[in-house]
């Protein structure tokens, strides 16, 4: 079985004034790296040598500088999908209870087609309270 590893994505460092800055933190990741500037969509940088000439491109400064100059606007915009997130783990909780709430159903009917009675008719279906 072959083990695929995952490029990371570059995260830059975050100096004492609260600026961000291109440094590496830890080890260079065995798989590689990306990096969200986008000058190269997509494009993992195999070593670290080519990693350290891409910091240098102009594309890559302004994605930095961009960083920085928006630091302001990223709190707003976690706020944001913090909000959408917590929406979204709601939505999963309820569509697990309604899956919950079928499997059940499903099971009844399979069982009363089993006893060869019609489910539709009377009301030998066990019913339960999933939310509790
Ligand atoms: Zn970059």
């Amino acid at each position: 079985m072959d083990i695929s590893l995952v490029p990371d994505y570059y995260e830059p460092a975050i100096d004492d004034n609260g600026n961000y800055v291109d440094r590496l933190l830890g080890q260079w990741p065995t798989a590689g790296l990306k990096c969200a500037c986008a000058s190269r969509v997509d494009f993992c940088y195999s070593t670290k040598t080519r990693w350290t000439s891409h910091i240098k491109s102009q594309r890559h400064k302004s994605w930095v500088s961009n960083l920085n100059d928006n630091k302001a606007n990223h709190y707003v915009e976690l706020r944001k999908k913090d909000e959408v997130l917590q929406m979204q783990k709601g939505m999963l909780t309820e569509r697990d209870i309604k899956i919950q709430q079928q499997s059940l159903i499903i099971v009844c009917l399979s069982n009363q087609l089993a006893l060869n009675k019609c489910p539709l008719v009377g009301s030998d279906c066990p019913t339960a309270d999933l939310l509790n």
